[in-house]
């Protein structure tokens, strides 16, 4: 069989670190960051055809991507953005790379109540379908109308309402395809809004939000947010603040100060720093609380399982 010519817009052993909040991690195989839908599925289109593995991102601001990098084609869909907003019905229709913040602000703009508390999350529309993003009491399956997804297997494109996206606790149905090695991929989505609202209020509550995040969370170091899922009614803060971790480096990587379900880069940690933490964290909590605590961020790549924990 004749080999499958590399499309322009695909590029060999590219670095991935700039491309996540944390700014660490290895080299992918194939790097591609499509700008259209037709883009998006002619690179999809030469992955399948070339037997690679897909591994959609978005901002890269819930994903560990491990030091010895990834096997196959990393499809970012940051640059895949534009936003339509429906002002009498209230329904906002946006591309899977729009950044959370600038959608948040644009519907609040436009007078369109239901989005505002996405402005402090530093990740795509498309990134927070996959992990029901939420946050003061809000979640993105509440605002969903439906997702427009493709299947890479199949070449398929088609609209999934929401009560068919199995969303719970920071969870989907693309996790669930992801995790059985079929990834699909959002390319838009639509969301449901009150529209008639006056913007000013709209956009106080946002700069309100942003404030209390500014206090509470570590905003001076690169993070991946919360790394452990909450085990409610607890959350995780507590738990590994109460057996005193807030502070405990390996590498320079950090249990932050501020927020202790937060690790930090403190500047050139690596991937396995902040493994090493997580596994530190897993024990204690485990041996000492009995509760297993899961991680809410997503590895990429290879990580080693049995890493022994930091001493102490
Ligand atoms: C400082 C900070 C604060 C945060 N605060 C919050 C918070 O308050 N609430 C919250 O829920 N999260 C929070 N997060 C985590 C993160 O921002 C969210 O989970 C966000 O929704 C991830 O979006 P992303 O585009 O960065 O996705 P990525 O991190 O790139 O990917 C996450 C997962 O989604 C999948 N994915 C991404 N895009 C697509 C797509 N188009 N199609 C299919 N699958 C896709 C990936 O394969 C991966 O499994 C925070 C993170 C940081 C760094």
């Amino acid at each position: 069989m004749l080999p499958v010519a590399l499309p322009v817009d695909v590029l060999p052993r590219q670095p991935l670190a700039g491309l996540t909040s944390w700014k660490v991690g290895g080299t992918t195989e194939y790097l591609a960051q499509p700008r259209s839908v037709a883009q998006l599925a002619s690179v999809v289109q030469w992955a399948v055809a070339m037997g690679l593995t897909i591994h959609p991102i978005g901002a890269g601001s819930n994903l560990l991507i491990s030091d010895e990098g990834v096997q196959g084609l990393c499809l970012c869909l940051r640059h895949l953005q534009g936003v339509q907003m429906e002002s009498t019905t209230g329904v906002v229709e946006a591309y899977a790379g729009e950044p959370l913040p600038t959608l948040a602000r644009k519907t609040a703009r436009a007078g369109l109540h239901g989005l505002e508390w996405l402005a402090g999350i530093p990740g795509t529309i498309g990134g927070a379908v996959a992990m029901n993003a939420g946050c003061q009491g809000s979640c993105l399956a509440e605002r969903l109308v439906d997702a427009e997804l493709l299947d890479p297997a199949t070449g398929r494109r088609w609209r999934m309402r929401e009560q068919d996206m199995a969303f719970g606790y920071r969870h989907s149905l693309l996790q669930d395809m992801a995790a059985a090695q079929r990834p699909w991929i959002v390319i838009s989505v639509r969301l449901r809004t009150s529209p008639g609202h006056a913007p000013q209020r709209l956009l106080e509550t946002i700069k309100a939000n942003l404030s209390r995040r500014n206090r509470t969370q570590p905003c001076n170091f690169p993070s991946g947010g919360s790394v452990f899922r909450n085990p409610l009614p607890m959350t995780a803060g507590q738990l590994i603040d109460g057996l005193g971790l807030k502070g405990r480096r390996w590498g320079n990587a950090e249990i932050s100060t501020v927020h202790a379900n937060f690790i930090v880069n403190r500047g050139g940690a690596k991937a396995r720093h902040i493994q090493a933490l997580i596994h530190l964290v897993r024990d204690r909590v485990m041996g000492e609380k009995g509760i297993v605590l899961q991680p809410e961020i997503k590895h990429l790549g290879q990580f080693d399982q049995s890493l022994p924990s930091p001493v102490g």
